[in-house]
């Protein structure tokens, strides 16, 4: 089921995230060479737009806003959607799925910063996501992470998101093909569970694998809700037992069990 991803190609991550609070809280982002096609002149600058529009909607982990600003999300999407890239919209990755907003990315990214037990260097130890879709998040996690597994229930998908990352070198990505809803035992006790997928109950497996000072992201069906509304559920598991809080509305495709 695991298979690591040790590609040779050179990192297509054009800059390092900022690594402590920057004076200005936009990080500096070297541009990238190449131009690439459909996003205009040079696509950092297009980034650092959405970075800076995301800081206004009140981001503001240095980590965050440095991985948003780095990771090139126009490579994760069809051609045709190229020049939607960079605005704060879910787009269609195939096989009914969406790469999520950029605002929601970032959003649960800095809640996981702001929860999970993190190393010396600010970082999160292990992180599984469940849903990885088209690899966008996979490859913002990576530098959010030590070590980042996730799992994608539809081959399609699992293989695509294998394509997309392929030329970029990042060792501490781990994509596994599975039911997430099972959560991956042997990556676990993760510092941090992040679901992109939203189901009506929490899978049980994703807080036994979660370490102790732990926290858990994930849209949830409000109980009793009409039309099936989600909201952002975040979870902590403390010595004093498990705590949880209800965030925003939001707008995920349904986790669903089994492979296909
Ligand atoms: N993080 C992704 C978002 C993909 S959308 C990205 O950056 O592109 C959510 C994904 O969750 C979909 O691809 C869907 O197939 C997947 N999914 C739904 N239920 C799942 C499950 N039980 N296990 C693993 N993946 C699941």
């Amino acid at each position: 089921m695991t298979t690591k991803q040790r590609p040779s190609f050179p990192a297509r991550l054009d800059a390092k995230p900022v690594a402590t609070p920057a004076k200005t809280a936009v990080p500096v982002l070297k541009s990238v060479p190449a131009t690439p096609q459909g996003v205009g002149m040079d696509s950092s600058a297009v980034r650092m737009r959405m970075v800076q529009k995301l800081q206004g909607q009140g981001v503001s982990h240095p980590l965050v806003l440095g991985a948003m600003g780095a990771v090139e999300r126009h490579r994760f999407v069809d051609s045709a959607l190229v020049n939607q890239a960079y605005e704060d919209t879910s787009l269609p990755i195939g096989l009914g799925q969406t790469i999520s907003k950029p605002g929601v990315v970032s959003r649960m990214a800095e809640l996981l910063l702001q929860g999970g037990a993190k190393g010396p260097h600010g970082k999160l130890g292990r992180v599984l996501e469940i849903g990885t879709g088209c690899g966008y998040q996979a490859a913002v996690l990576s530098l959010l992470a030590d070590e980042v597994y996730s799992i994608e229930r539809l081959r399609g998908l699992h293989d695509k998101a294998r394509e997309n990352l392929r030329h970029l070198r990042l060792p501490n990505v781990h994509l596994l093909f599975g039911d997430g809803m099972e959560g991956y035992a042997k990556g676990g006790p993760y510092a941090a569970i992040i679901s992109a997928a939203g189901g009506d109950r929490l899978p049980q497996a994703w807080v036994d694998q979660l370490a102790m000072g732990g926290r858990l992201v994930a849209p949830t069906v409000m109980p009793g809700s009409a039309g099936n509304t989600q909201a952002l559920l975040v979870l902590d598991k403390t010595p004093q037992g498990i705590r949880q809080s209800i965030l925003e509305a939001v707008h995920f495709v349904p986790l669903k069990s089994g492979v296909a």
